[in-house]
């Protein structure tokens, strides 16, 4: 079976000024479909890089990297792009909501930018989504008026509206406090559990221990790469 994430030696190298700094070096990394996986490491050591490249945000400087099927070396930025529509769901620290859009607006965005669905269809699948995220009855608040959990469960069900095989999320707890955190992390615990591969970016050990394996990165390169038998929210059940 094809590894849905295959990089073998990715390499980002970021050239400043007369240094380059390598940012990621010889990163070979498999994934597979439905594997829920943490990214950890100091700061600096290129967690966001990683989610960046893998996440087709930010294309390698060498090495390969198949994703699902395809090679994504030999893309133009525009197929990354729609490549990256296609396949992934993002969910950020600080949520990045359109301030003057209702949560029904947000989560409207992505299905108007990918096509193809009629009005009443969009209105269906949103209305699905909040339910989906226990917000039903938020669904014309704007952000300002939703506390940072609301916020960013209305992240989650944006990042879902196009029904990606993956979810990135690049510390989704960083701006929370614990208790609204473990709901959050419960909330794509059970995404991951319904088939969507997780990959998750977060310093805090709390946060990497509710996913089933854990990639440690130290000055852009895997030290550790260990799977564990917690967080298994649906061995649990
Ligand atoms: P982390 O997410 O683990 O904090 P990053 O991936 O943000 O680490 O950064 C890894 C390294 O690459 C750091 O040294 C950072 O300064 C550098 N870096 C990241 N993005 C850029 C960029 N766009 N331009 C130049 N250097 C960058």
């Amino acid at each position: 079976m094809t590894s849905l994430i295959a990089t073998s030696r990715l390499s980002r190298r970021y050239p400043i000024g007369d240094i380059d700094i390598d940012a990621l070096v010889d990163i070979s990394l498999c994934v597979e479909q439905g594997e829920a996986l943490a990214i950890m490491g100091p700061s600096g050591s290129g967690k966001s890089t990683l989610l960046n490249v893998l996440g087709c945000l930010d294309p390698p400087s060498s090495g390969s990297y198949m994703l699902d099927g395809t090679d994504v070396s030999g893309l133009s930025m525009s197929q990354m792009a729609a490549l990256r529509r296609h396949l992934f769901g993002f969910v950020f620290q600080n949520f990045n909501l359109l301030a003057r859009a209702t949560s029904f607006e947000n989560i409207e965005l992505p299905l108007i930018y990918a096509g193809g669905w009629s009005r009443a269809a969009r209105r269906e699948r949103v209305m699905q989504l909040l339910e989906l995220v226990g917000l039903d009855d938020r669904a014309h608040h704007l952000p300002s008026q939703l506390s940072g959990g609301q916020q960013q469960r209305v992240a989650i069900a944006r990042a879902l509206a196009n029904k990606p095989k993956i979810i990135m999320a690049d510390e989704p707890t960083g701006a929370l406090d614990t208790a609204v955190s473990q709901t959050i992390m419960t909330m794509l615990q059970e995404i991951n559990a319904s088939g969507v591969t997780l990959l998750l970016v977060t310093h805090d050990p709390a946060v990497a221990s509710a996913m089933r394996r854990i990639v440690t990165l130290t000055d852009g390169r895997v030290i550790s790469d260990a799977s564990s038998a917690v967080g298994q929210v649906g061995a649990a059940q």
